[in-house]
């Protein structure tokens, strides 16, 4: 049995959320079950990041504490409290729930990336190198944005409201109106 070095760990670990036979292509000296094995593996030796703070069995209630989610190479599933660089694939095969449902579920703001810096990073420059080249062009990507808005429910995390009416109630608008106060005179 062929070891596998840590550059082909890498390359399958980043790569995670292909399908087996395109992880095959990837990593041409390793067979279908040997990469199948590999993966489950890698599964249960996914650690927590030595500073990460765990979100398992508690709530995500601001803004920082979403900062906090995202901020290392691995992130957290909430379901089982395992740790991966990339999360809806594991979602979809595992918990048998999207990502859109997972953020609601949550309270995940609707834009949350759900995958560690390392691998959103490298996800980053290979969408930059397909611009660069002519094969994504800025109107594919609004094509995509615009798929977004629609297929959007309009989610917001209830911390995010909250907010909003606290700075509403803060500014009273409606009082600093002038035509409020020719009203009062
Ligand atoms: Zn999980």
């Amino acid at each position: 049995m062929k070891n596998w070095s840590n550059e082909d760990v890498e390359i399958l670990t980043l790569n995670c959320h292909l399908p087996i036979a395109d992880l095959m292509k990837l990593l041409p000296r390793r067979s279908y079950n040997a990469i199948y094995s590999k993966i489950r593996t890698l599964d249960d030796n996914n650690v927590k990041p030595l500073l990460a703070k765990s979100f398992f069995n508690k709530k995500i209630t601001s803004l920082t504490d979403v900062d906090e989610y995202i901020k290392y190479d691995l992130i957290q599933c909430l379901e089982c409290g395992k740790w991966y660089p990339f999360l809806p694939v594991h979602l979809n095969r595992i918990h048998q729930i999207d990502s859109i449902d997972y953020r609601i579920k949550h309270d995940l703001p609707a834009q949350t990336p759900l995958a560690g810096v390392k691998y959103r990073e490298i996800h980053r420059a290979k969408m930059n190198k397909l611009i660069e080249d002519g094969i994504v062009t800025h109107e594919h990507l609004e094509g995509a944005i615009e798929k977004a808005r629609k297929t959007d429910r309009g989610q917001r995390a209830t911390y995010e409201l909250e907010r909003q009416r606290e700075i509403i109630k803060k500014n009273q608008i409606w009082l600093k109106s002038p035509r409020t106060k020719i009203g009062h005179k």
